[in-house]
């Protein structure tokens, strides 16, 4: 039977190459995104994925977008929580608003998304989701305290879910890629960069498709004993 799957912030980075994966292995894919019109048109052009707009930190604008997006799929049976933001600062720097927009954008939008399709896969008695964290949620980092926070809370957010539901036939699990090669990271300076490189044993940048490989086992059939896991996928940078 063919799934529904909606990937969050699926149409560019890591989350474009789990649409992709997913789409590939035969899954009715969806995938979401908030501003970026240009890149989202490109993505549905190249891959034929369909896609909805909404802001996943915005309860309200996810409830439209969850029932657009299943009116395209059908009930959605995959959940990937993938879309993510950063706002760096040293916390005695950081504004209110660059803390609240990483929790809501990073952490609220694993309730706002889960809320709402959480009933439906319960009566279903199946569902699988995956929540996008960080290594920066298990080790901290510099100028991230919102979204060590945020990251760091979608880890207990998962441990939860997974208890409420394991007899539901329903798994949730995080994965916390190290540094991988995105929009995201290549924002960051050069020399830091640099030095952030030397500090992963493999010696480069994670790959999304190896994020994105990870997360097709998490939702596959053979996986369904994994529930309230943290997967790390950081090239050896921090073990756990
Ligand atoms: P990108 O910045 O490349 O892509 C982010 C995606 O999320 C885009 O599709 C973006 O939409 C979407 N998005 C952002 N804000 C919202 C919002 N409010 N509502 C809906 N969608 C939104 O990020 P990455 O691919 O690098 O990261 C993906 C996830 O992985 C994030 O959660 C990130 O924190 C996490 N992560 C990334 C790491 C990395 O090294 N890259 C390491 C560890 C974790 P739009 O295109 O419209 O902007």
């Amino acid at each position: 039977m063919e799934r529904a799957a909606l990937v969050t912030g699926g149409t560019r980075g890591i989350g474009k190459s789990i649409s992709v994966r997913l789409h590939d292995v035969g899954y009715n894919v969806v995938a979401s995104y908030a501003n970026d019109d240009t890149a989202a048109k490109e993505f549905n052009r190249k891959t034929g994925i369909p896609v909805v707009r909404f802001d996943v930190g915005d309860w309200k604008s996810t409830q439209i977008g969850l029932e657009r997006a299943q009116e395209i799929v059908g009930n959605i049976d995959v959940l990937i929580n993938n879309a993510g933001i950063t706002r760096d600062k040293s916390l005695h720097k950081m504004s209110d608003r660059n803390w609240q927009e990483v929790i809501q954008v990073d952490l609220n939008s694993c309730f706002n998304t889960c809320k709402c399709l959480i009933n439906s896969m319960r009566e279903k008695r199946y569902g699988r989701i995956v929540n996008i964290s960080s290594v920066n949620a298990q080790k901290g980092q510099l100028g991230q305290t919102n979204y060590s926070a945020a990251k760091a809370g979608i880890i207990g957010f998962t441990k939860a879910l997974a208890l409420e539901n394991a007899n539901k036939g329903i798994t949730v699990n995080a994965v916390a890629p190290g540094y991988i090669d995105t929009d995201m990271v290549r924002s960051i300076s050069e020399q830091t960069l640099n030095n952030i490189i030397a500090e992963i044993p493999v010696g480069r940048l994670g790959r999304p498709d190896e994020v994105a490989r990870v997360v097709e086992f998490l939702v596959s059939d053979d996986s369904e004993f994994i529930t309230g896991s943290t997967i790390s996928i950081n090239g050896g940078q921090y073990m756990i």
